[in-house]
Parts: C-alpha cells; sequence; structure tokens
C-alpha cells in the first residue's frame, strides 16, 4: 500500500496500492498507481436472448452449449519457455479443474518416460474433468496411451499434401485404414477416441471429409480441426465446420494456433457454425504465439451468453490459474490480455470516466466483477475531468461545491503537464486545495523542482485565460452527457 497524505484514506476504506503492476482480484483492492478502484452502480448487461425469429442457420450455433479441452499441460508444454515438472503439471491441472474446464489434455505418454508417468499421476487425481492425452493415430502410441488411465485418447495425423510429402509420407489409404484400426482399439477399450487431421485448412477437402465420414461411421466421439499453422480466417472456418456438420454425427473439436491474430475469433465463428470442443491454453501458450487463450475466449463467450458462461465456469478463478501458469513459464500477463492485463478494466479520458461513473456498460461490455476483477477510473493525468476528481473528493470526504472541483480539476490538468503525477499528488493537490478555500495562509498545492517551478509558473500565467478554457470543457461535458442508469434502462441495449 501505498504512503497516504493522512489516515483518512484507510479509515474511509480507500484501497489505492502504489507497487502492483496487474490487475488485481476485487477482494484485494485496487493496485495502481494513479488508478483508483471505484463503486459504480452495476447496470444489467446486454445479454443474447432465445429469438423464436431467429435465422434458420443459428439453429447450428454451439455459441451457448460448448465444451473446453484445455491443452495447457500438451499445446501449451510445447511453449518456448515451458517446462512443467509433475508438480507444476498437477498444480495447473487441479487449477483447471476448479475453474471448471471440461478436459484436461495431457503431453503423449510417448514423448519421455516422465511425460507417461506424469499423464498417470494426472489420470489418477480423480478430477472432475476429464483427462485426455494426444497421440500419433498409431497402435503402439493408442496402447501407451490407454494404458497410461486416460478418459480418452486424441489422434492425430497430418493430411495436408505438406505433412503427407515432407512429415510422416503416407498416403489416404494408408491414413484411413490405420485410423479405423486405431478408433477400434481404443474404443474396445472403454475410452472416449477423438480423429484429428493436422493442417486441416491446407487439406484436401475430399480427402478430409471422405475421412472424418469413414471414422464417424465406426462410432469416433470426436472428429476435430486443426488450423495447425494459424491460416485460417473465420470465414474459412465457418465454411469447413459447416460443410463438416453437414457429412458427420459425432461432436466436432476445432484447435486455433493465433499466427494471424485469428484464434479467438475462428473459434467463435467454428461454435457458430456447429463445432462442439474448443481447444485452449492459458494465456494461449503453445507452439510458437501459440492458440485459442482460455481467458480470451472467456471474454468471448461471455459477451454472447453470460448466463451458460457464469453457470459453467468459475470465473474468479481466472487469475489465479493464469498467474499460476505465468510464473511457470516465466512470462508476464500481457497489458493487453482480455480480463486480467492490466488495464483491461482502466478508463482515462475525462468523458469516459464520467460515463462509467454514470453507468459502466457505456463503454464497458464485460463486468469486471463476474471475472473478480476491480474497474478503475485514472483520475491523476492530465486527460482526466471534472466528474472524476468529484468522485475522488468524495470518497475523501471533502466537501467542494462544482465549481470548485472544476477549479482544481484545471489545477491538476495543468500540473499533470509540468510533472506526471501519481495517486498520492492528485489526492494532495486536493486537500491543499480544500484546505486554501478557507485558510489565511494559502499552502502550495504541490512540491515542485525549480525547474518545474518556472514551468508552472509559466502555466499558471495561462491558467488566467481559463475562464475561456472552463467554458469550452462545460460545453464538452454537456455533450458528452451521458443520461443516469436509473431514467434509461434502454441504454443497456446496445
Ligand atoms: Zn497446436
Amino acid at each position: 500500500m501505498c504512503p497516504q497524505a493522512d489516515g483518512s484514506d484507510a479509515a474511509n476504506g480507500v484501497t489505492n496500492g502504489a507497487n502492483g503492476h496487474a490487475n488485481g482480484n476485487a477482494a484485494n483492492g485496487g493496485d495502481h498507481p494513479g488508478y483508483k478502484a471505484f463503486n459504480t452502480h452495476q447496470a444489467s448487461r446486454p445479454q443474447v436472448s432465445t429469438n423464436p425469429y431467429a435465422p434458420v442457420q443459428d439453429f447450428l450455433s454451439n455459441v451457448s452449449n460448448f465444451k473446453i479441452i484445455e491443452s495447457t499441460l500438451r499445446e501449451g508444454e510445447q511453449f518456448a519457455n515451458a517446462f512443467f515438472d509433475t508438480e507444476t503439471k498437477i498444480k495447473i491441472a487441479k487449477a483447471l479443474d476448479e475453474f471448471g474446464v471440461d478436459y484436461i489434455e495431457l503431453t503423449s505418454p510417448a514423448a519421455s518416460e516422465q511425460s507417461r508417468k506424469d499423464c498417470e499421476a494426472i489420470a489418477k487425481l480423480g478430477l472432475k474433468a476429464k483427462t485426455l492425452t494426444h497421440v500419433r493415430c498409431n497402435m503402439s502410441d493408442a496402447k501407451l496411451a490407454v494404458e497410461t488411465g486416460v478418459d480418452g485418447v486424441d489422434v492425430v495425423i497430418g493430411t495436408s499434401s505438406h505433412l503427407m510429402e515432407h512429415s510422416h509420407g503416407k498416403d489416404m489409404t494408408y491414413i484411413k485404414n490405420t485410423a479405423i484400426e486405431v478408433i477400434e482399439y481404443v474404443k474396445s477399450q472403454g475410452r472416449e477416441i477423438r480423429f484429428s487431421s493436422e493442417d486441416s485448412f491446407r487439406s484436401n477437402l475430399v480427402d478430409l471429409l471422405t475421412i472424418y465420414s469413414a471414422v464417424d461411421k465406426i462410432g469416433v466421439n470426436r472428429v476435430g480441426v486443426a488450423d495447425t499453422v494459424g491460416c485460417a480466417t473465420p470465414r474459412q472456418v465457418y465454411d469447413l465446420v459447416r460443410t463438416l456438420r453437414g457429412v458427420v454425427s459425432c461432436d466436432i473439436e476445432t484447435h486455433f494456433h493465433n499466427d494471424t491474430g485469428c484464434a479467438i475469433a475462428n473459434a467463435y465463428c467454428a461454435l457458430e457454425a456447429g463445432a462442439t470442443h474448443i481447444d485452449t491454453s492459458v494465456i494461449g501458450i503453445g507452439e510458437r504465439n501459440g492458440i485459442t487463450p482460455l481467458g480470451g475466449l472467456m471474454a468471448r463467450m461471455i459477451v454472447a451468453d453470460r448466463d451458460y458462461v457464469k453457470s459453467k465456469y468459475n470465473l474468479a478463478k481466472l487469475k489465479e490459474v493464469e498467474d499460476l501458469v505465468a510464473e511457470a513459464v516465466e512470462i508476464n500477463v500481457p497489458f493487453n490480455n482480455p480480463i486480467t492485463g492490466f488495464c483491461a478494466f482502466t478508463h482515462k479520458a475525462g468523458i469516459h470516466a464520467k460515463a462509467i461513473l454514470n453507468n459502466p456498460s457505456t463503454y464497458e461490455i464485460i463486468n469486471p466483477t463476474d471475472f473478480g476483477m476491480s474497474r478503475y477510473v485514472h483520475f491523476a493525468s492530465r486527460l482526466t475531468g471534472w466528474n472524476a476528481i468529484k468522485s475522488r473528493a468524495e470518497q475523501l470526504s471533502l466537501d467542494f461545491t462544482d465549481a470548485q472541483v472544476k477549479a482544481v480539476t484545471i489545477k491538476i490538468k495543468a500540473l499533470a503537464d509540468v510533472r506526471p503525477l501519481a495517486i498520492d499528488d492528485a489526492d494532495s493537490i486536493i486537500r491543499t486545495f480544500h484546505y486554501n478555500l478557507t485558510a489565511d495562509k494559502e499552502k502550495p498545492l504541490i512540491e515542485l523542482s525549480n525547474d518545474e517551478k518556472k514551468l508552472w509558473a509559466k502555466k499558471e500565467m495561462e491558467l488566467n485565460g481559463v475562464g475561456e478554457k472552463r467554458e469550452l470543457e462545460n460545453t464538452a461535458d454537456a455533450q458528452a452527457e451521458v443520461p443516469h442508469a436509473k431514467k434509461t434502462r434502454t441504454a443497456d441495449v446496445h
């Protein structure tokens, strides 16, 4: 916690911190320099409602009924920085299970002796999530997988001309015959079985549909579509999955790499086209720059169907799971990460702050409290506005008229031009300004170095023309007027 100018913040329950760079859980209070967690009244969020007049193709959509195959312990192990020992794998598996993912996919037991032992150890944990391991489509790998005790086996084989020529060198007839043998074996052992092609979007469509149709007929649980190289666009994904939906009756799993930044959009389009399962990893870690991130997918899906997502997943655990994995692979959660990035719910511009204080859904599509996160309004900057400062003054229990708040806001904005302001600086300016209103002798608003004093003297000269500037600001505020939530429920629907 940062030092306060006096003890009143603690007494008022204000919880600014000075040393954090990641968003804090709501329970931990705010922890940004220069930011403040605000409790604003929470309006209801836009919802997708059941519409009897929805277009026919929406009946394909599984946006409100999907399953997550969490692959941090398989795809994620292919991330450049990943090295998971057994203890770390178990911790991650338990955290993912508490979050509520449907499946946990594990590295192939054929990869190494330790990988085989880790598979067995995690299969024995008795998790609610089903355990899967991901192996090549051949009998020896399939037998090894079944022996580990996992609930299901994910087999994969390359079907693109690139892979048939440069990787395994097998033709489609060989692939089909082997797939049938492996699937029948795994089924005979009472386990789930998925058959996936690799590099599906650069495979021959007729080859793909032929083999998927063949494995569907012998009772495979899922077929998998994988954008192994991250080349697919949402429209291509929709077309392929929709076509496949018409060919097979089993579930459809999809796996999207993020080379061109489309991994979340592609996952969403796949669900719209009738896919049933999405592969994810925590923070998206995986081969190269990874796959659809679990948190990013949750952000996308909660906007589509909040009730489904909230009822199924323990969303308040997301930050904990991400922190656990980030630490294990020695990376920071990216600043622009959906939901948990340090500025995901931070509002800075004065006009935004005003609207957010009135009704958060004006500038927020996701409710941070759904994920146990806090909203921040950045008020210690040159972009601040008088509504944010007024709200802060109220938290500090200082009485101001609106005209006085506007006057101190002008000072804060001008001082923020002279030097960067920390949250404590803005608080002390507000307090000193308040003290000066009734004091015989005015105190300086803030300590400044000699150079800063020179700059400030110039600024104060400029502020003499402030009447005119304030006029302009009042006009801007009036133009940005946002109706109060109570008065306009319709403001939620957009
Ligand atoms: Zn992959």
